[in-house]
């Protein structure tokens, strides 16, 4: 009898390796105050595609980490089909995203933390799964979740912080008005 439990097996240190850069890319979104999500593609196990989230500085809905990524990595590869290719995300991807991967026929999906608002790969719903929209892409999430996850509860702590320090100081503005009204 093996004393093993029955458990998920763990993620090679590769898929580990290009979470961290799709973290560090999730970094470069906090810096410019864009909720911090990041991606990167990764072929024959080279980065060919990096992304941030950054929908409000660009003014534009559709930039998703996944869809800057997705775009590098095809401009790179002079193909806008990316077939053995992977992407890797720090959060499960909505349903915008999920249709441009299948859209490139990636290989694979492989996000960290689960999003329950608009995630589209099994939380919300899962487009991966539909056989008459999928034939090309896997999917795989969980990887380094926590840290994924994590860096999200603590940019919305820190804006759910400001918000209220910003009230605040509103408030001791209008006292100080009183006070010499
Ligand atoms: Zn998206």
């Amino acid at each position: 009898m093996s004393e093993l439990h029955a458990c998920d097996p763990a993620p090679e240190p590769a898929a580990l390796r290009h979470m961290r850069a799709a973290l560090e890319q999730a970094g470069h979104a906090w810096a410019l105050g864009e909720v911090p999500v990041g991606a990167v593609v990764v072929k024959d196990g080279e980065v060919i595609g990096v992304g941030y989230n950054s929908p409000s500085g660009r003014h534009d809905p559709t930039a998703h980490a996944e869809i800057m990524a997705l775009r590098q990595a095809a401009l790179r590869l002079g193909n806008y089909r990316l077939p053995g290719c992977t992407l890797y995300v720090t959060l499960e991807p909505c349903a915008m995203c999920s249709g441009a991967m299948m859209h490139a026929r990636l290989e694979r999906v492989v996000y960290g933390a689960a999003d329950p608002k608009t995630g589209a790969c099994g939380s919300v719903l899962n487009l991966f799964e539909q056989e008459r929209l999928n034939h090309h892409t896997a999917l795989e999430g969980g990887v380094l979740e926590q840290e994924c996850g994590q860096l999200l509860r603590d940019f919305f702590a820190m804006r759910r912080a400001q918000s209220k320090q910003q009230r605040q100081l509103a408030v001791g503005t209008d006292q100080h008005k009183d006070a010499h009204a």
